[in-house]
């Protein structure tokens, strides 16, 4: 259900450029075909809990596979997302102060009315297919020595991992967060997935508060290492991508691009787009983190 993305490669850095997915980034790889699969298998009624890029990806591919879909969103998010979702077709239940509050609601619908539940990130198949974004890049670049991911759930990073498995390229992986959405790194501090007690970062795409289990086991048999960027680095990397390509990216992104400008070496950057960074966001995030 994705597209292949290009590849564009500048000083040493391949990019790979999934903000270019119609949906606005790379979750449309792993939802995809999730929820692809369950359609050929008879759903046409799907419910995500996603306020930001995956319930804005399920929308979309329900509206492709002739679904129905309900999107539940905690009462945090954005207008521009609501009415995005809602273009598709969507039906928006509000619900809930935060993500947990969404999820809780959603599985009841789930329940009730016998719908498909499409999980962010914590799935075996949106693994598969997300690892597609290493398997593709093989195709048109040599192995790089590092590669840059962003994590939130770690849904993207594990289809990372399979893909490098796939691709038997030995490259050292950098997982990026912002120090306030870190799930990732605290569990690598902890040697086991720990609970969030907050997030506060305007990464929104990488609030996730928990990394399952299965995820951190083959992180760590990667020897993944973490990088942690600030706020301000995101949103720096978000201005020299939308310099370097003409796209507005969500912080998540950003915290990507302006990680992998710390190497020399030979390295992928995975761009992984994201629909939640408006323009009237980007002005203000200037202005905010004092940006020229
Ligand atoms: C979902 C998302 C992430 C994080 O992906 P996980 O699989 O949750 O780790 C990063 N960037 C963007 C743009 C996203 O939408």
């Amino acid at each position: 259900m994705h597209h292949i993305t290009p590849v564009f490669e500048m000083d040493n850095v391949a990019y790979k450029m999934d903000c270019y997915q119609p949906s606005g980034s790379f979750k449309l790889r792993g939802l995809g075909r999730l929820m692809h699969l369950a359609n050929q298998n008879g759903s046409n009624h799907f419910v995500s809990s996603s306020g930001g890029n995956a319930g804005l990806t399920a929308a979309f591919l329900a509206n492709k596979l002739n679904s129905e879909i309900e999107v539940v969103l905690p009462v945090s998010t954005d207008h521009h997302m609501i009415r995005k979702i809602e273009a598709y077709g969507a039906t928006i239940h509000v619900h809930g102060n935060h993500w947990a509050e969404a999820d809780e609601y959603a599985r009841k619908i789930v329940e009730n009315k016998g719908a498909f539940y499409v999980h962010p990130f914590d799935h075996n198949i949106i693994w598969e297919g997300h690892s597609t974004i290493i398997t593709e890049s093989m195709k048109v670049i040599n192995e790089p020595e590092e590669i840059y991911v962003s994590v939130g759930g770690g849904g993207l990073l594990m289809g990372v991992l399979l893909g490098l498995e796939a691709a038997q390229w030995n490259t050292k992986v950098f997982a990026v967060e912002t120090f306030g959405a870190n799930a990732f790194h605290q569990a690598l501090e902890a040697g086991k997935p720990v609970t969030l007690e907050k997030i506060s970062s305007v990464a929104r795409s990488l609030g996730a508060n928990r990394i399952p289990n299965d995820i951190f086991l083959k992180a760590q048999q990667h020897e993944v290492e973490s990088i942690l960027v600030s706020d301000k680095e995101a949103i720096q990397g978000c201005v020299r991508a939308l310099d370097l390509f003409g796209s507005l990216v969500d912080p998540a992104c950003g915290s990507v691009v302006s990680a992998v400008s710390k190497s020399e070496k030979k390295r992928l950057a995975i761009m992984c787009g994201g629909r939640l960074m408006s323009h009237e966001k980007y002005v203000e995030y200037l202005g905010a983190f004092d940006i020229c």
